[in-house]
């Protein structure tokens, strides 16, 4: 569907952007929000209520709560889904956390507990590239925590290798986790966040996404993969007042990255360790590697209202090392 240039809209060329655009969606579009925010009512694409935002007199940091509201996690047995599970029960919201390790995942139920005791936790064991699975997850967070604000696509894989050693099994298995799950957690989500007209998924993409590596091939072309998913999905949902972003993290010292100074027994090389931290970090600007929080509180943002104008975008917490 080809749209005209916004800046040379007439009235009569809106209508007939709207036309399209309701054509196109098979149904009208939501009432004017703008409208909506004037009268001082209406609720606001991510799911938030006008005021908190408008009111002069709030405590900014109330645009980054998510109390009353229920977050899924996927990949939250690990680095950066465990640490974002977390952080959004501390922000207020009951969480549902889903991940194929069903023994880390209970220690993340445990610690989201310790750190937020409020918090209704959900633990779902989930494969992520399983279709089934993954709408089996929405519907257990629907009917067991009686709504869905923010779907956190986390889950992710990583194997190393030339191109020209990559076997069919390396390829469907980190597309499976890493563009399948994160396609069926989108869509899963949309379709009951569209039904309520309201919430907000948060992609986690990769600085492999916008940079091309060499021997992590397929890994690179699923995050970019994630990028433009994201956008799609920003445009399909957004006239139902749903949000969909992603982050691209740069280097974090999650057990992801650990292969690079692990043994097959476990051992960890720490000289290795240290050597690979300070050449990443020596590759960013900011002469850092990042922890699982940088992300975390990056998707806090995009969970929240704080962010509720921005859909379609990827944020880049990475130190600097790329800047597309
Ligand atoms: P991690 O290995 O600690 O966490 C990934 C989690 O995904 C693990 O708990 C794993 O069990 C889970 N998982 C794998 N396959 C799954 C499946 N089929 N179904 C359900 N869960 C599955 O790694 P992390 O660094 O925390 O990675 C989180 C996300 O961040 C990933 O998408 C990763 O690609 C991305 N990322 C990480 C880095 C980094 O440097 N660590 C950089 C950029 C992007």
């Amino acid at each position: 569907m080809m749209l005209p240039c916004s800046a040379a809209l007439t009235d009569s060329g809106v209508a007939l952007v709207i036309d399209q655009v309701q054509a196109f969606l098979g149904r009208p579009l939501r009432p004017n929000l703008r409208a909506a925010r004037r009268a001082g009512g209406g609720s606001h694409p991510g799911g938030g209520t006008v005021s908190i935002l408008s009111d002069p007199q709030a405590d900014p940091s109330d645009a980054f709560r998510l109390t009353g509201r229920v977050a899924v996690v996927t990949g939250a047995a690990g680095g950066i889904g465990r640490e974002a599970a977390r952080l959004f029960a501390r922000a207020g919201a009951d969480v549902v956390i889903a991940d194929r390790d069903e023994a880390q995942l209970e220690v993340t139920g445990k610690e989201v507990t310790a750190a937020a005791p409020q918090a209704r936790v959900l633990v779902v064991p989930t494969d992520v590239s399983q279709k089934r699975e993954v709408d089996r997850l929405a519907e257990r967070a629907l009917s067991e925590l009686s709504r869905l604000d923010v779907w956190a696509n986390v889950a992710g894989i990583l194997r190393h290798g030339a191109m020209i050693d990559t076997t069919e099994d390396d390829l469907a298995a980190v597309v499976g986790v890493n563009l399948k799950g994160v396609y069926w957690g989108t869509a899963a989500a949309g379709r009951i966040m569209m039904a309520a007209g309201r919430g907000s998924i948060v992609n986690i993409a990769s600085a492999g996404g916008d940079m091309p590596t060499p021997n992590i091939s397929v890994y690179g072309l699923t995050k970019a993969a994630v990028i433009h998913l994201t956008k799609t999905a920003a445009m399909e949902f957004g006239a139902s007042g749903v949000r969909v972003n992603a982050v691209a993290p740069g280097f974090i010292d999650t057990p992801m990255v650990a292969v690079h100074w692990t043994d097959d027994s476990g051992h960890t090389d720490v000289e290795k360790r240290r050597s690979m931290l300070e050449l990443r970090a020596a590759q960013a600007p900011l002469g850092v590697t990042g922890e699982p929080a940088d992300i975390a509180y990056a998707m806090l943002y995009l969970a929240s209202d704080a962010s509720r104008f921005m859909t379609g975008q990827v944020m880049r917490p990475n130190g600097g090392v790329v800047m597309p």
